[in-house]
């Protein structure tokens, strides 16, 4: 297993010794030894709400349980169904607690290339808005996947869908980018790439190769945002680009009809704790609380662990396939910041309750 020492020196033979592993990656699961208090959070300090979610799937009195045993006030369903399929979604959950359940509407492209889609999508969009959504999510497909009637890739920035934001600004409806992903998804599945078993789980989530770089999808994306101040727009996932809080923060700065959510990004926020914690405290009327995964007890506390203690490398709340092999680091964030981005930004942008 191991290589020869390549000195006859005892000190620098061992400072060089390097061995080769056949050990698979999938079967090496270091334990930590490191000792160091855990908080577990049971309840969040002040109530929360979950601006990122996607129930579909979900039983709505099974998700109430839940979310009544973790201090989970609402939880924003971003349905990904669209048309009846979506306003029956809609039905689902209002009918069961109205005030427990808000929904996001989903694009739908399905007939992007048929004569008149724009005029649809705003026909669409008010429907939607009629029928109680609370935001408009446009996802990643926007810009990699959509196709016009002349099989051109649909821009992000593409002027002919200015009239939905305009009509969400009118209607005080929030529109949500999920627009590009991780950087290292925009790079080959390779042993340098520090999301290689994620990537290898979901090889339908690389965009290496893809028309548009990353850099050019998120400009496309900012162009939109500074084109309409008038529109409130959510960038989900710190809009798309967590591993760089400076850009954030440039973003932030520049756009003040800009938020910025958290969903299924703990990993990238929690391995940067000094510069998280600063991000947090300087943007704290900006930051939504989001989760992006399926209602579980324990994967809320661990997301009140990152955010309320400072619990120092500890596994950060994800998927089955992980993100990346590091832990995370509390952010012991001060109560005003934790009331704002736990619940009282969401409030701001939720229509009035009935
Ligand atoms: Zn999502």
């Amino acid at each position: 297993m191991s290589e020869r020492p390549s000195s006859n020196d005892p000190f620098v033979a061992m400072v060089t010794a390097r061995a080769e592993v056949d050990l698979k990656l999938s079967d090496f699961r270091p334990r930590s030894m490191l000792v160091r208090p855990t908080h577990e959070i049971l309840k969040p300090k002040f109530p929360v709400i979950d601006y990122h979610n996607h129930l579909d799937a979900q039983e709505p009195r099974e998700v109430l349980k839940i979310i009544d045993e973790c201090g989970v006030e609402r939880v924003i369903n971003i349905t990904m169904r669209t048309g009846d399929a979506g306003l029956e979604v809609i039905r689902k959950f209002h009918s069961v607690a109205p005030d427990r359940f808000s929904t996001y509407g989903w694009m739908d492209w399905s007939d992007v290339a048929q004569p008149g889609f724009f005029q649809r999508t705003l026909d669409r969009f008010e429907r939607l808005v009629e029928h109680g959504i609370c935001g408009m999510k446009i996802w990643k497909d926007l810009g990699t996947k959509v196709k016009d009637a002349h099989g051109q890739l649909l821009r992000i920035d593409d002027e002919r869908l200015d009239p939905l934001y305009e009509k969400a600004a009118e209607l005080h409806i929030p529109i949500m980018y999920h627009i590009a992903d991780p950087d290292a998804f925009f790079l080959p599945i390779d042993a340098t790439n520090e999301r290689y078993e994620e990537l290898a789980a979901h090889p339908e989530w690389s965009y290496h190769g893809s028309f548009y770089g990353k850099q050019e999808l998120l400009a496309q994306r900012d162009r939109v945002i500074a084109r309409h101040p008038k529109t409130i727009f959510v960038g989900a996932h710190v809009a798309e680009h967590p591993e760089d809080l400076a850009y954030v923060s440039h973003l932030l700065e520049r756009n003040p009809n800009l938020h910025v959510d958290i969903g299924a990004r703990c990993a990238e926020l929690g391995r940067q704790p000094y510069t998280a914690r600063e991000f947090f405290v300087k943007y704290a009327d900006r930051i939504l609380f989001g989760t992006d995964l399926i209602p579980e007890v324990g994967m809320y506390r661990l997301h009140y662990r990152f955010l309320e203690t400072r619990d120092e490398y500890f596994e950060y709340p994800s998927h089955a396939s992980r993100q990346g092999r590091w832990n995370i680091y509390g952010l012991f964030l001060p109560d005003d910041v934790l009331r704002k981005v736990y619940r009282e930004n969401a409030l701001r942008l939720l229509p009035r309750m009935p």
